[in-house]
């Protein structure tokens, strides 16, 4: 009984490492690949499918105050311009 629940536990680590392989791609410098994937054989630089979700950074908004001071604002808006220099 307790062999057979010893076995189940190390089936379940094995799967869980497994999960996570190595990338098979190589680097610019023609060295194998350090990341690794949880999808086949490709990490995300390596995987020609791999489709690259945007993280839009904020950034300084680009307006300037009443006072003629640049907006100290960050904004993730596409036009570059905090809430209040929008509109
Ligand atoms: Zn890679
Ligand atoms: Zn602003």
């Amino acid at each position: 009984m307790n062999k057979f629940k010893l076995l189940t536990l190390s089936l379940i680590f094995a799967g869980g490492l497994s999960a996570q392989t190595s990338c098979q791609g190589l680097t610019k410098d023609s060295v194998s690949c350090k990341n690794t994937t949880k999808q086949g054989n490709l990490c995300y630089l390596h995987n020609p499918n791999y489709v690259k979700t945007e993280t839009t950074k904020a950034v300084v908004c680009d307006g300037t105050t009443q006072k003629g001071n640049s907006c100290k604002n960050k904004t993730k808006d596409s036009s570059g311009f905090c809430h209040l220099h929008r509109d």
